[in-house]
C-alpha cells in the first residue's frame, strides 16, 4: 500500500469521524480509527526511538496515528453536544493530544543555535578561519523555510569546517547512542565531500576517543537530511559536532542541525567480584592488566581480611610472586572452595598450599626461532575441560617465559585426591590442574613468569584465559588451529564441517584468479533472508575465516538457537575469498588487484597509492582497483551472490594489527538509513558478552585492554564490495587483530569473530 494511500484513508476516516451522525457510520469510522491508534499508543510506550526517525518522521507517524481517533472523538462530542457550546472543551481536546504527540518527539536538541536564527558566534565557531580559500557566513532566506541557513564556501579547493562545542558545553553520558543530523543543500562540484563529523573528547580534551562522519555527499542537490550515529565511548567528557565539506568548490548551506540522544546507556552490570589475594607491587605491569581485566570488580584484600571479602566474591585469585601465600589465605580459599567458591592460584602457591614444592621446566624455545616453532613451547591439553576452552586434547597452549621458554609445573608424580590434571609439560609434568574441594573448584597453573598478553608474544598470549575461562567469562566459541592449512587444506576442513552435518551443505562458487574454487558452506531455509558472510577479501586478513569455519559448525549445532532460527534465515559463509592471497599471505589477488576495491560504488573516482613507489599506481601496488569494477574473477563470483534477491545482511572481516586500526566496524555508504544503530547495537550486544574476556596489548597502545568492538564508523568514498552488496539492504565491514604469521591467535579470533556473527543476527532480525 502506497503511503500517499494510507495518509488519504487515515484523513478520510478522521473526517468522517467528525461529520458522521448516523450511529453504523460513526461505529465503522471507530473500527477504522483504532488499530492506528493503538500503533501509535504502543510506539510512545516504546519511546519511539526503536527505529532512527527524525523528528518530522515521528510527527508524521504520530500524526497519522492519532488523527482518526482524534477525528471520531471531536464527532461524538458534536453529536452529543451543540456545535457552538463545547467548543471550549474540543479545544481542550486538542491540545490534550498536541501534547501527546509532541512529547515523543522534541528529543532534546543538545545544540545552540541549531536553525542558525542568530548570528553564529558565540556557539559555531569556524574551526577554518576565513581566508581566500574560503568563507562561512549565516545567509538570511537561505535555509530550508525561507529562514536562514549556514553556508559554506569553497572560493577554492580547501576543508572547510564549522564547528560547535568546543567550549566543552556538551556533555553525554557514555554509552549514550546519540545521533547528530542536518539538512544540507549543495552548489558544490563532484569532488566535493560534505559531511557532518562528530568527535567525542577525553577529559584532557587531546584524546579523540570517536570521531564518525556521515556517508560523504557531493555535487548538487536540493535539501537532503544527512546523519551519523554512535554509542559515545567510555571515558568521553565532552562531544563536539562538526559541519563541513573538504575538496571541490561552490556554496553548501546547513540547516536545522540536530544533536540529540536516541537511546540512553543500557544498564551496565556491575563487574564480577574477584578477590585478588597477592604480594604484586602497586606498579606492576601483572597487577595493572587484571585491573583492566576484571575493572572495578578486582578487589585486592590483605590476607586477614580475606575470609570476609571472600563471602560474597565470584571467585578469587591467588598471585604470591615473592613469598609464599601466607596461611590465613590458605585457610580462607579452602572454606570458600569447600561452600562452591572458584579459586585460580599461581601453581607455586597452589603446591605450596599442598605441601609441595614446584619445578621448573623448560617448555620449548620462544625466542630466534618461527611462530611455529614458538607455539610449541607450551602445555599439552591431556583432558577438554572448561578451563582450557578452545583447546581440544592433544593440542599444546602456548605458555612460557621469555627469552628462557620455562615454565612453572608440579612434580610429575604430584597427585592429590579430586585432582585432575588438564595440561601438562614435555614430561608430562602437571602445568594445569583443577583440584575438587567440597563443592568448588580450585585451579592452577603457571601465570606469574609470563610476560604481557601482546599480540606478538606467542608465549603468552593466553597469559590470563585460564582465569577468566575458571573464573568469570570463559570463551564460548574460540577454538584454537595448531597451524595455518593451505588452501586446498582449508577446503578439505570445510568439507570435512559440512559431512559432519546434514544441515550444512558445501558449494563451490566458482574459480578464482588462480583458478582454485571459492567455496561456501550453506545452511538454513533457501528464500528467506539471506546473511552473507565472508572474510580474506584481502589474502593476508586470514583468521577470521577460520572463525567463519567454526561459525557454521555452531550454527548446525544450534548453539545460536537463541538469536536465529534457520527455519526463517539462509546463511551463505564464504571463509575465504582470496584463495591465492590466502596461500602467498598477500593483500590481491593473483592478477595484484585488491578486490575490495573492484565495487561498482565510486569506483571511477577513487585513487589508490602507489605503495612500491615505481611511479605509476598499477598491479601489485596495495590499493590497486583494478581495469574496471567487478572484472576479476573472485568478484564476479561476488557480483553473482551479491545480486541474489534475498540477500539481505552482509558481514565482511578484514585484519591488521594496529590497535587503531581493527576493533572496528566500518558502515557501507550505500546501505539502508537504519544500518547505523544496527551496527551500534550489534556492537553494544557483542561488548556486553565480550567484557572482561580476553586482554590483549597491539601497537600503539602502552597497556593491554580488553578486546572489544571499540568503535563503528561510517566508510567512505571506496569502492568496498560491500557497497555494493549491502546496496539498500544491511551490512557492515569488521577489521579484527589478524594477519599474524601463524594460528597462535585464533582462540581469541575466532572466539571474537563468531561473538559478532551472533550479534549480527540479533541486532539486524529477519524483518520486512
Ligand atoms: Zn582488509
Amino acid at each position: 500500500m502506497s503511503p500517499a494511500l494510507v495518509v488519504t484513508t487515515l484523513v478520510v476516516i478522521g473526517i468522517g469521524g467528525i461529520f458522521a451522525r448516523s450511529m453504523v457510520v460513526r461505529v465503522l469510522c471507530w473500527l477504522f480509527a483504532t488499530p492506528p491508534l493503538l500503533a501509535g499508543c504502543f510506539a510512545l510506550w516504546q519511546g519511539g526511538i526503536a527505529e532512527p526517525f527524525s523528528e518530522k518522521q515521528m510527527f508524521v507517524f504520530c500524526a497519522g496515528a492519532f488523527w482518526p481517533a482524534f477525528g471520531c472523538l471531536i464527532g461524538q462530542i458534536l453529536t452529543y453536544r451543540s456545535r457552538t457550546v463545547h467548543l471550549g472543551r474540543s479545544a481542550l481536546t486538542v491540545a490534550f493530544f498536541s501534547c501527546l504527540l509532541g512529547s515523543p518527539c522534541s528529543a532534546d536538541n543538545l545544540l545552540s543555535n541549531p536553525a542558525f536564527e542568530s548570528a553564529l558566534a558565540p556557539h559555531w565557531e569556524k574551526r577554518t578561519p576565513e581566508d581566500e580559500t574560503h568563507t562561512l557566513r549565516r545567509v538570511e532566506h537561505a535555509g530550508r523555510n525561507g529562514s536562514a541557513a549556514a553556508v559554506l564556501e569553497n572560493i577554492q579547493p580547501s576543508y572547510t569546517r564549522l564547528r560547535q562545542g568546543a567550549d566543552r558545553s556538551i556533555a553525554v553520558e557514555p554509552g549514550s547512542l546519540i545521533e547528530l543530523s542536518a539538512w544540507v543543500r549543495s552548489e558544490m562540484t563532484d569532488d566535493a565531500d560534505i559531511t557532518l563529523q562528530v568527535y567525542c573528547m577525553d577529559a584532557a580534551g587531546d584524546g579523540i576517543l570517536a570521531q564518525p562522519r556521515s556517508p560523504a555527499m557531493s555535487g548538487a542537490f536540493d535539501w537532503t537530511r544527512a546523519n551519523v550515529w554512535l554509542a559515545v565511548p567510555e571515558e568521553t567528557a565532552y562531544v563536539m559536532a562538526y559541519l563541513q565539506v573538504q575538496e571541490g568548490t561552490g556554496k553548501v548551506y546547513f540547516d536545522d542541525v540536530e544533536l540529540a540522544v536516541r537511546q540512553k546507556p543500557l544498564p551496565r552490570p556491575p563487574a564480577p567480584k574477584v578477590v585478588l589475594l597477592s604480594d604484586l607491587p602497586d606498579d606492576s605491569r601483572c597487577l595493572a592488566d587484571l585491573k583492566t581485566l576484571f575493572e572495578d570488580g578486582l578487589i585486592p584484600v590483605a590476607a586477614d581480611e580475606a575470609a570476609t571479602a571472600l563471602a560474597d566474591a565470584r571467585g578469587c585469585l591467588v598471585l604470591y610472586e615473592d613469598q609464599e601465600a601466607p596461611k590465613a589465605v590458605c585457610d580462607a580459599i579452602e572454606s570458600f572452595a569447600r561452600s562452591g567458591g572458584r579459586v585460580f592460584m599461581d601453581i607455586r602457591n597452589f603446591a605450596q598450599w599442598q605441601a609441595a614444592q614446584a619445578v621448573q621446566v623448560k617448555v620449548g624455545t620462544v625466542k630466534g626461532v618461527p611462530a611455529e616453532t614458538q607455539m610449541e613451547a607450551g602445555v599439552r591439553i591431556v583432558s577438554a575441560a572448561p578451563v582450557t576452552a578452545g583447546f581440544a586434547p592433544g593440542q599444546i597452549m602456548p605458555r612460557a617465559s621469555f627469552p628462557e621458554g620455562n615454565l612453572w609445573v608440579l612434580p610429575k608424580d604430584f597427585k592429590r585426591p579430586g585432582m585432575e590434571v588438564l595440561a601438562v609439560a614435555a614430561q608430562d609434568e602437571p602445568g594445569i590442574v583443577q583440584l575438587e574441594v567440597g563443592e568448588g573448584l580450585v585451579v592452577a597453573a603457571d601465570v606469574l613468569s609470563l610476560r604481557e598478553p601482546y599480540c606478538r608474544n606467542i608465549d603468552a598470549y593466553y597469559k590470563y584465559t585460564p582465569i577468566t575461562n575458571t573464573l568469570t567469562n570463559p570463551v564460548q566459541f574460540g577454538r584454537y588451529f595448531a597451524r595455518k592449512f593451505t588452501y586446498a587444506e582449508f577446503v578439505d576442513q570445510m568439507k570435512a564441517v559440512a559431512d559432519a552435518s546434514p544441515k550444512i551443505r558445501f558449494a563451490e562458487e566458482g574459480p578464482a584468479s588462480d583458478g582454485q574454487p571459492i567455496c561456501s558452506l550453506n545452511l538454513g531455509t533457501a528464500g528467506k533472508p539471506l546473511y552473507f558472510f565472508y572474510a580474506a577479501a584481502h589474502g593476508s586478513e586470514w583468521e577470521p575465516g577460520y572463525g567463519l569455519l567454526c561459525l557454521a559448525g555452531l550454527l548446525a549445532e544450534g548453539r545460536f538457537a537463541d538469536v536465529v532460527d534457520l527455519g526463517q534465515v539462509e546463511v551463505k559463509i564464504v571463509p575465504l575469498l582470496n584463495p591465492s592471497g590466502y596461500d602467498a599471505r598477500r593483500r590481491q589477488n593473483a592478477n595484484g588487484v585488491d578486490l575490495n576495491r573492484q565495487g561498482e560504488f565510486e569506483w571511477e573516482r577513487f585513487q589508490g597509492r602507489d605503495s612500491n613507489e615505481n611511479g605509476t599506481w598499477e598491479a601489485f601496488d596495495y590499493d590497486w582497483k583494478g581495469t574496471a569494477p567487478l572484472t576479476e574473477p573472485e568478484a564476479k563470483v561476488y557480483r553473482s551472490i551479491a545480486e541474489r534477491e534475498n540477500l539481505y545482511c552482509v558481514l565482511d572481516f578484514h585484519g591488521n594489527t594496529s590497535a587503531t586500526s581493527n576493533k572496528l566496524a566500518v558502515l557501507p555508504a550505500t546501505a539502508r538509513a537504519d544500518n547505523g544503530i544496527r551496527a551500534t547495537r550489534l556492537q553494544q550486544i557483542a561488548n556486553a558478552r565480550l567484557r572482561g574476556r580476553h586482554l590483549l596489548r597491539q601497537e600503539p597502545e602502552e597497556i593491554c585492554k580488553q578486546y572489544l568492538l571499540e568503535r563503528v564508523q561510517q566508510g567512505g568514498r571506496t569502492p568496498f564490495l560491500m557497497n555494493n552488496s549491502a546496496k539498500n539492504r544491511y551490512g557492515l565491514l569488521i577489521e579484527l587483530t589478524a594477519g599474524y604469521p601463524s594460528s597462535y591467535g585464533t582462540v581469541l579470533q575466532t572466539d571474537v569473530t563468531c561473538e559478532l556473527c551472533r550479534a549480527l543476527f540479533e541486532a539486524y532480525p529477519p524483518g520486512e
